[in-house]
């Protein structure tokens, strides 16, 4: 069986700790897509830890952690993640690294960092993690893939082309420094000397487990809004951020996923420029901010403030519809907890007329929110176990929300823990 565990917005909606708790039930936990761009924060016995590469499966021993061929795999963060979590008691996790996958190079950041400087005010708002220039070299066909780290003729050969062609740029577009290939191919073998014990032809090892009916997760990074063909584009992530890409990016049969659990926040969080339809500022959105996720609601790589809003209904329909959902899981609701009334954003109004659907980008921009206000809880739902348990206007909430989004709530997270989970 294949689980997917996905998001359905701008990302934060706490797919970490989602995957982290379906993964004590699982053998194997794949990522599929992004790199060390976004985080996920995962808080179980072992602590709190910020997680950017490793799947947060990493936690159990029984289970293999995989970096599947999708992924922008940023060699040196996967080894300091890995010692830092052994660092902290945890055994350590036993992970196979795609022979598939392409590596995130030094050039790659450089390039995301001068990019943005370039652009400055105008930018996507690039966490210059080197995502957007590694995927944009991979599909012009002059990314460097793992497997090729073993090939010495071919990387001497690439080395030299790789550099002619990024020296154009960094001449004449940024006035930066050149890029050797001796200095390159050094880089290489670094990498391949760290990686040689992990790699490993994933995509057949998952067609083994799939047989031998091992469980199996998949767990997307951000959210069906960042989607580069379903999402805001341009103010989008550079791989799918979709279900569906899950299929690809681990490489398995796409009628293997059987589940695809699409995480939901009950408030809206994003990151980057973009529209953002029910976003609020000003102290409303600092309390929430203050009081969201667990510890305040800042990025997980950057540190930097995410923007809030209420609950986006035609957003959060459409990111569950285009991830395929069969099961909403509903998190961070406890964090509402402080509030009298709930703001909902139920219509987007574009030029004069209310809208359900999701729209365009250039139409995107000028929705302008319709709000229906519900009655709050108001008192701390934290320690609750069971959904009948739960303040009688918490769960006309969530099901005003789920009927809303027309697919099934079946898990309600109320706190960061393992175990601050509702099932319905
Ligand atoms: P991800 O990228 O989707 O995994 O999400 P993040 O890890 O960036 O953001 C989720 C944040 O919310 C983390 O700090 C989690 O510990 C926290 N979190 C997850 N679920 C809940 C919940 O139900 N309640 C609260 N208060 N925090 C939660």
């Amino acid at each position: 069986m294949v689980k997917a565990v996905v998001g359905a917005n701008w990302g934060d909606e706490g797919k970490g700790k989602i995957t982290d708790m379906l993964a004590r039930e699982a053998d194997i936990i794949v990522r599929f897509q992004g790199g060390a761009n976004a985080g996920h924060t995962i808080i179980n016995d072992y602590g709190k830890f910020a997680l950017h590469t490793l799947p947060s499966g990493v936690f159990y021993d029984h289970t293999t952690s995989i970096i599947g061929n999708g992924v922008a795999l940023n060699v040196p963060v996967l080894f300091d993640e890995i010692q830092s979590v052994v660092d902290r008691g945890v055994p350590k996790p036993k992970i196979l690294v795609s022979d598939r996958a392409q590596m995130v190079m030094s050039y790659h950041i450089l390039l995301d960092t001068y990019e943005e400087e370039r652009l400055a005010k105008k930018s996507f708002g690039s966490t210059k993690s080197g995502i957007a220039p590694f995927y944009s070299d991979k599909y012009a066909k002059i990314g460097f893939q793992v497997s090729e780290l073993f090939d010495e003729e071919l990387l001497k050969e690439k080395a030299v082309r790789v550099c002619e062609q990024k020296n154009v740029l960094l001449e004449h577009l940024y006035h930066k420094p050149l890029l050797q290939p001796e200095a390159l191919l050094k880089e290489l073998h670094g990498y391949k000397e760290m990686i040689a014990p992990y790699v490993c032809d994933t995509s057949s090892y998952l067609y083994e487990a799939i047989q031998s009916g091992k469980h199996i997760l998949l767990e997307g990074q951000l959210g069906s809004l960042k989607d580069p063909d379903h999402g805001i584009y341009p103010m989008v992530t550079s791989s799918s951020t979709l279900a569906a890409f899950g299929a690809i990016g681990a490489g398995i049969p796409p009628y293997e996923i059987g589940k695809i659990i699409t995480v939901c926040k009950a408030y809206s969080s994003a990151v980057g420029a973009g529209a953002f339809v029910s976003e609020i500022f000003g102290q409303e959105a600092d309390e929430l901010r203050r009081r969201g996720g667990d510890g305040g609601e800042f990025g997980a790589t950057t540190g930097r403030p995410r923007r809030m809003g209420w609950f986006d209904c035609v957003a959060s329909r459409y990111g569950c519809r285009i991830q395929g959902t069969t099961d909403v899981a509903f998190t961070v609701l406890d964090v509402l907890g402080y509030l009298k009334e709930i703001p909902v954003c139920v219509g987007y109004e574009i030029d004069g007329v209310v809208t359900e659907e999701f729209p365009t980008t250039a139409r995107l921009a000028k929705a302008k929110p319709v709000l229906e206000v519900l009655p709050g809880w108001n008192c701390e739902i934290r320690g609750i176990r069971t959904y009948e348990e739960l303040p009688q206007n918490c769960r006309s909430y969530v099901e005003f929300v789920e009927k809303k989004l027309g697919f099934p709530i079946t898990m309600i997270s109320n706190g960061p823990g393992r175990d601050d989970i509702i099932y319905r």
